[in-house]
């Protein structure tokens, strides 16, 4: 999932600045997950954002509404009857694609992202996140042993590990598995150590580096 974190408060209160009414808008997709910009997120930064008025003498109305994705038009439509001119910022707490979305539907809207998405990953701990993927467009994990170096390691090296990994710890952080640690592992206890050991790999970089915004086109969906 897409992992992210709210940005700074004296980020997000430059966005508001000089607004009287504001409408603070979630996704209950991925950021929801990560605890970034769900219906909850949403309730503590609009509260957030109001006693901060409070507390200068200055009043703020701060709307909110959690919408099911906001990187799907459907969803976001459920917005047009709010978008009439009445709020003067709105801050979208999904991922970039989503104030991107509202910015696009609704064009006289002050749109401002209110989170900083970090990368592809998933959970390893409560409150513990990790990146798993760089969304390259070419996933070779199979050919090594399920993990991915290029996101995994700290140097994304495809040819084997650095030679600095202590413990089965990257030498860049012993807070982080050496992922070369867990791909030797796993691929000699699976038995695929002698067939990776004679792969010649190559990886093709063309799909991630094709110069443009990268689209996907699912022909059997198309009406
Ligand atoms: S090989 Fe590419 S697509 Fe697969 S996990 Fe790694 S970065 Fe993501
Ligand atoms: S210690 Fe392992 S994960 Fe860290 S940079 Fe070297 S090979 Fe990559």
């Amino acid at each position: 999932m897409i992992i992210a974190e709210r940005k700074p408060m004296n980020e997000i209160t430059g966005f508001i600045e000089g607004k009287a009414k504001i409408l603070v808008v979630g996704c209950r997709g991925c950021v929801t997950v990560c605890n970034a910009g769900g219906a909850k997120e949403v309730e503590i930064l609009a509260s957030l954002l109001r006693l901060g008025a409070e507390k200068e003498g200055r009043g703020l109305h701060a709307d909110e509404l959690t919408l099911e994705r906001q990187c799907d038009p459907e969803y976001v439509e459920e917005l047009s009857q709010l978008m009439d001119g009445r709020y003067g910022a709105v801050l979208s707490m999904a991922c970039p694609i989503g104030p991107q979305y509202l910015a696009r539907r609704y064009p006289e809207a002050r749109v401002f992202p209110a989170l900083n998405t970090s990368f592809l990953g998933g959970a390893l701990a409560h409150g513990v996140w990790s990146e798993f993927c760089q969304a390259c467009g070419d996933c070779v994990i199979h050919l090594f042993g399920g993990f991915c170096p290029i996101s995994r390691c700290a140097k994304s090296l495809l040819n084997g590990p650095c030679g600095g990994s202590e413990g089965g710890k990257c030498e860049v952080s012993k807070e982080t598995d050496c992922v070369w640690q867990l791909i030797v592992d796993k691929i000699t206890a699976d038995g695929t150590l002698d067939a990776f050991m004679a792969m010649d790999l190559v990886k093709d970089w063309r799909t991630s580096r094709d110069g443009g915004p990268r689209r996907i086109v699912r022909q059997e969906l198309l009406r």
